[in-house]
């Protein structure tokens, strides 16, 4: 065993596990954070195409991702590192009156949470993205505060931080075992040692089930393989990120922007879902997408695709996160479940996960946590997952 006795042992340093690691050195705890890959941020985390969204269907999402995009947008000025942060916005544009309908149902309830979000007229909207197939549409969403980032700037960035502050980081190191005495978790073992601490949190991501068995607990997480690709860089052509809601053979929604570096990333849900964990791209893919863009995009046709790749949404039944202390162990805590958005909801996550391991949370953290909750029956649906 270390000699070292921690107050924070992390399992897994991706999306979520990094940015909790550095604000709970902030608050002065002693942060341990185990990781079975070479680096941070080497999971789901550099997956993801890098959309980050307030727009969300429930007060929890909404809440966290306000939080999380005041972190973003004003981290180049906290930290001095440009993360690439851009604040291009999302947009849902309808081409059905089913989609119109339950769009503008749904802003209700978003602008009762403090969304800042409209609905435009095809022209507004097409003075936005000004290459937006017009035939059938009826309009679309908008929410101006929302943007994107460079998943990997970030938490490199992050765990520097955390680092600076006194956060160590054990790279090439899975954790394997958790030793359990008295209701409590005593040690973490990975196949290089053991630690022990007084609080452990499980950010394992895709295999947040996996760590959880190890503390005797059945924690509802399942991969579910997701694609994304990233074009040429090109002139800028788009606004704001678009997400299209329609069903077509094969997928479900996709969505795509154009990042800071003119580069179109874009990334779809393919239906029906693809369980399990299998990293290797496929080659269904990409003409699926391509189709999807040209059908919305009718300009991108001739855009030269650089690469793609294929990640998982660590799923859970509702498609909402599971967090909070789990009851059957003292001193077990999980962030896990991310779905498609633990990017997005990692900053703002982190800071109440370190008031929940500090006691200090607020009336409106435990509204967030109260959709999180591990031991709700899972029977709700997420709509805009
Ligand atoms: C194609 C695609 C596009 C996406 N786009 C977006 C997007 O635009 N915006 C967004 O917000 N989200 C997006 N996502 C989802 C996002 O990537 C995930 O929700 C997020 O990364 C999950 O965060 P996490 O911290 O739970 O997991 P991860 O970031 O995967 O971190 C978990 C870490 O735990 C480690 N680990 C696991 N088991 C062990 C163990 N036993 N011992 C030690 N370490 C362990 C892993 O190595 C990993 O580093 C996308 C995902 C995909 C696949």
């Amino acid at each position: 065993m270390s000699s070292k006795a921690y107050d924070l042992i992390i399992i897994g340093g991706g999306s979520v596990g990094v940015p909790t690691a550095l604000d709970a050195a902030r608050a002065g705890l002693k942060v341990l954070v185990v990781d079975a890959l070479p680096s941070p941020g080497q999971g789901e985390n550099k997956k993801a195409i890098g959309g980050i969204r307030a727009t969300h269907s429930d007060g929890g999402k909404i809440a966290v991702c306000r939080a999380s995009i005041d972190i973003f947008r004003t981290w180049d000025e906290t930290y001095g590192t440009d993360i690439h942060w851009r604040a291009n916005g999302y947009s849902f544009p309808a081409y059905t009156l089913e989609t119109e309908t339950s769009l503008k149902t749904l802003m209700n309830t978003q602008k009762s949470f403090g969304l800042d979000i409209e609905w435009l007229d095809p022209a507004d909207y097409r003075k936005l993205n000004p290459f937006i197939n017009m035939e059938g549409l009826r309009g679309s969403t908008y929410s101006p505060g929302d943007g994107s980032a460079s998943p990997l700037l970030f938490i490199e960035s992050a765990a520097d931080e955390a680092k600076k502050r006194g956060t160590e980081f054990l790279f090439n190191e899975k954790v394997t075992g958790l030793t359990i005495e008295a209701g409590r978790i005593t040690a973490v073992e990975s196949s290089k040692g053991r630690y022990s601490g007084g609080q452990v949190l499980n950010c394992a991501g895709a295999f947040g089930r996996e760590v959880a068995r190890m503390a005797g607990l059945d924690t509802p997480v399942t991969p579910d393989a997701h694609e994304g690709a990233i074009s040429e860089p090109v002139a800028r052509m788009m606004g704001p990120m678009v997400v299209d809601l329609r069903k077509r053979p094969g997928s479900t929604n996709f969505y795509f922007y154009q990042a800071s570096g003119g580069q179109v990333i874009f990334c779809l849900t393919p239906d029906p879902p693809d369980w399990g964990i299998d990293t290797r791209a496929t080659s269904r893919f990409l003409p699926m997408i391509a189709r999807r863009m040209i059908e919305v995009m009718p300009a991108l046709a001739n855009l030269k695709v650089r690469r793609t790749w294929r990640g998982h949404y660590p799923m859970t039944p509702d498609g909402f996160p599971i967090v909070g202390q789990m009851k059957e162990l003292d001193n077990f805590y999980q962030a896990v479940g991310l779905c498609g958005q633990g990017f997005m909801l990692g900053p703002g996550l982190a800071r109440i996960l370190v008031r929940m391991l500090t006691g200090r949370l607020t009336e409106e953290d435990q509204m967030a946590l109260g959709h999180f909750d591990p031991y709700r029956s899972f029977k709700e649906k997420e709509k805009l997952h």
